[in-house]
């Protein structure tokens, strides 16, 4: 295995608090979260990041979003923000794609 925390998260390798998975996705809460909610979205699938997407990534990219709105919604979360941070210089630490889920 690839030495990824959050590959290593999605494989139970690293505990986590889960929020959510399926076959191609899981979300977890954000180990030092920034708002009262903070969960991240995050494909199975090893992508670095926005910059290496895919043509053939467009559905997994449109259901990380669903996925992201079902949290929400389960929450019962009333607004929040969805976030990427893209590159070292756009604030990305952990070099998997995710989208942050943040709500109040
Ligand atoms: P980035 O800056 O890459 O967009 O965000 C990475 C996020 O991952 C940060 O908010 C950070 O707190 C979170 N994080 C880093 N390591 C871990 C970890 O081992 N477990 C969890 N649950 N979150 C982590
Ligand atoms: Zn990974």
């Amino acid at each position: 295995m690839n030495n990824c925390i959050f590959c290593k998260i999605a494989a139970k390798k690293l505990p986590s608090k889960i929020q959510y998975e399926d076959e191609d996705m899981v979300a977890f809460d954000d180990i030092a979260p920034k708002a009262l909610v903070h969960i991240l979205i995050v494909p199975k699938k090893h992508i670095e990041s926005i910059k290496k997407l895919k043509n053939e990534d467009t559905e997994l990219m449109g259901k990380l979003i669903l996925v992201a709105r079902k949290i929400a919604q389960e929450k019962d979360l009333k607004g929040y923000k969805l976030l990427f941070n893209v590159g070292r210089e756009g604030g990305q630490l952990v070099d998997h794609l995710h989208l942050h889920l943040l709500g109040v």
